[in-house]
């Protein structure tokens, strides 16, 4: 097993997803104590750490993690072992997309009110909403809770090269090459999904970008892609001072 993705630690992609989780629950994007993360830490995506079943993301810390092999069903046996659609899920993702090191999956208020709508489509009225233009994958299907492999498969083929996924009427998936890329396109897609529904809210039609305009902003976008790392360092370093157990 390769322990050093992107050039980082095992410990220190524990210490990051821990802070995801820290995070995602200060950010008021968590759901009860449901919801799952992952960081791949083998080159084949097989091998992957994941939140054990039913901890608040906001108590998450770093030896929590759980550390599974998609291949092995034994691990479904362990005491904190993840739902079953979790371990699915994310199994198949890593398999289908190994170049996708972390995957979020959460519940956040407007993505998942956006999932509502009978055409969840995240047209390009802003910068935000344009950053993801042709990387926004849409699955109509994602109907009720997938616990099996199928379902796996059928999500991973949805989300298909894109980094973004819309389930409709659940929620996000988010993913990235790093903890800090992955986090960032959750904040930006949540914010993007905020614009839209209050953009609607007014009742006026939406000034919506050409194709040609959405695709040259998203492609603008790719020059200020080190600031997800500055933000991911900013957001960690608050932690370090307010809730430094993540780490531990
Ligand atoms: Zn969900």
């Amino acid at each position: 097993m390769n322990d050093h993705v992107a050039g980082l630690s095992l410990d220190a992609l524990r210490q990051d997803l821990a802070a995801a989780f820290r995070l995602t629950a200060r950010f008021g994007w968590h759901e009860s104590v449901g919801n799952h993360f992952s960081v791949a830490v083998s080159d084949d995506g097989r091998h992957f750490l994941m939140n054990p079943k039913w901890r608040h993301f906001a108590a998450i810390r770093a030896s929590d993690l759980l550390l599974l092999d998609a291949d092995d069903p034994a691990v479904m046996e362990g005491p904190d072992a993840p739902d079953a659609s979790a371990w699915t899920i994310h199994g198949a993702l890593h398999r289908a997309r190994p170049d996708v090191r972390v995957i979020l999956h959460a519940h956040p208020p407007h993505a998942t009110a956006l999932s509502t709508l009978k055409s969840p489509d995240l047209p390009p009225i802003d910068m935000n909403t344009a950053r993801f233009f042709g990387d926004l994958a849409i699955d109509p299907d994602c109907g009720g809770i997938a616990d099996d492999a199928g379902e796996g498969a059928r999500i991973a083929a949805a989300l298909g090269q894109c980094s973004v996924l819309l389930m409709a009427n659940h929620g996000v998936t988010c993913t990235g090459a790093t903890v800090a890329q992955a986090f960032e396109q959750l904040y930006f897609f949540e914010k993007a999904a905020q614009t839209v529904l209050l953009a609607l809210a007014s009742g006026q039609p939406l000034a919506v970008m050409s194709d040609d305009v959405g695709a040259l902003t998203a492609q603008g976008w790719k020059a200020y892609a080190g600031m997800a790392d500055a933000h991911f360092a900013h957001l960690k370093s608050v932690l370090d001072r307010e809730e430094p157990d993540y780490r531990d």
